[in-house]
C-alpha cells in the first residue's frame, strides 16, 4: 500500500509516501511560497506514484468543519497567498483520491499514537515548541477539534517574577508563544536559542511558561502522555525542568501514578523525532482511505 503524507509547514512542505506500517520510502522537501508555486511542486512529487490517498498536516489556522464552505481551506494566516485558500479542495482535485486534512499538530499528535511514542494509548497531547508553539489533542481515540481546533500554542501565562521581556506574539504579548516559542527565546536573550548554554537561567524561563500550559492541559483534558517537539525542545536540559515546575504546579492534587511516581515517561520527547508530523499525516492518509473520504 502506498499512502501520501504532506506536512506543511510555514517554512517548508515536507512530502512523503510510506506504508500502512507508518515507514517512509520516499520524501522531499519544498519551500513554502504562494500556494500555486509551492502546490505545483507538491502535486508532480505525488503524481502517478499509485498513491491511494493523501493525508494533510497543515500550519493553519484551518477550516476543519466539514459542513463548513471554507472546509480545507487555511483561513486567517499571514502568510502571502494562503489566507482563504482551498488547499483540501487543490489536493484533492489534483490528485483525485481520498484526503485525510486536519493541523500539523493534531498530525504530530496521531503520529504519535498510531507508532510512536503514545503508541497503545487512546490519548496524548502533543506540543510543538518551535517557530510558534502548538498543541495536538487525541482524546479517546480520535483528534479533537472542537469549535475550531485547539490553540494550546496562545493561553495565557503568569509571568515569571524575574522576567520582564513583554513578549512577542502580535496578538496577546505576553502569551505563552510570545513568551517561549523560539523568536521569543531570541528576543529576549538576544542570541539563538541554541547558542545558549544549557546552565543559562534562558532554560529555568523556558521551562517555567511550558510547565504552565502542560499544567492547564493536565487539569482539563487529563491525557495519558504528553509529547513535546520541535526546535527548541532539543535543548534536552528542559524535560527535567518542565517535568519539576508540572509537579510542583499541580502541588500533588493530581493523583496518578504516571505523574506523581513516573513523570519521566508521562512528559516525554517525540519518538518519532522528526518525523512525528509526517507519519502523522500518513495516518491521516491511512483514516482517509479506511473512511473512503
Ligand atoms: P518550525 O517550528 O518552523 O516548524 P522548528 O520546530 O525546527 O521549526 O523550530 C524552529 C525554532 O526552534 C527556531 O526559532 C529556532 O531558533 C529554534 N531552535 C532550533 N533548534 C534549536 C536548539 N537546538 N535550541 C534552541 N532552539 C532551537
Ligand atoms: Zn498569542
Amino acid at each position: 500500500m502506498r499512502i501520501g503524507a504532506i506536512e506543511a509547514g510555514g517554512t517548508k512542505f515536507v512530502c512523503g509516501i510510506g506504508n500502512e506500517e507508518g515507514v517512509i520510502e520516499a520524501r522531499a522537501s519544498f519551500p513554502t511560497e504562494q500556494p500555486e508555486a509551492t502546490l505545483k511542486q507538491v502535486i508532480a512529487f505525488f503524481r502517478d506514484q499509485g498513491v491511494e490517498a493523501v493525508g494533510i498536516g497543515s500550519f493553519g489556522p484551518i477550516d476543519m468543519n466539514p459542513s463548513s464552505l471554507s472546509y480545507g481551506y487555511v483561513t486567517t494566516t499571514p502568510k502571502a497567498g494562503w489566507a482563504e485558500y482551498d488547499f483540501l479542495g487543490m489536493v484533492k482535485r489534483s490528485l483525485a483520491v481520498p484526503c485525510g486534512w486536519d493541523t500539523d499538530v493534531n498530525a504530530a499528535a496521531l503520529g504519535e499514537a498510531t507508532w510512536g511514542a503514545a503508541r497503545g494509548l487512546d490519548s496524548c497531547a502533543y506540543y510543538t515548541i518551535g517557530t510558534g508553539i502548538g498543541v495536538g489533542v487525541y482524546a479517546e481515540g480520535k483528534l479533537v477539534h472542537g469549535l475550531v481546533h485547539p490553540e494550546g500554542g496562545h493561553v495565557l501565562t503568569r509571568r515569571h517574577p524575574e522576567d520582564d521581556f513583554a513578549g512577542n506574539c502580535p496578538y496577546h504579548g505576553d502569551c505563552l508563544e510570545g513568551m517561549a516559542a523560539g523568536p521569543a527565546l531570541e528576543a529576549r536573550w538576544k542570541t539563538r536559542g541554541s547558542e545558549l548554554v544549557p546552565e543559562h537561567r534562558a532554560w529555568v524561563f523556558e521551562a517555567f511558561y511550558i510547565a504552565q500550559a502542560l499544567t492547564g492541559t493536565i487539569l482539563t483534558l487529563s491525557p495519558k502522555r504528553i509529547i513535546l517537539g520541535g526546535g527548541v525542545m532539543q535543548q534536552t536540559q528542559l524535560f527535567p525542568l518542565i517535568r519539576d515546575a508540572v509537579r510542583k504546579n499541580l502541588g500533588g492534587y493530581v493523583s496518578a501514578a504516571a505523574i506523581q511516581d513516573h513523570i519521566e515517561e508521562y512528559i516525554v520527547p517525540p519518538d518519532l523525532g522528526g518525523n512525528a508530523g509526517l507519519c502523522g499525516a500518513l495516518a491521516l492518509g491511512l483514516t482517509a482511505l479506511n473512511r473512503g473520504a
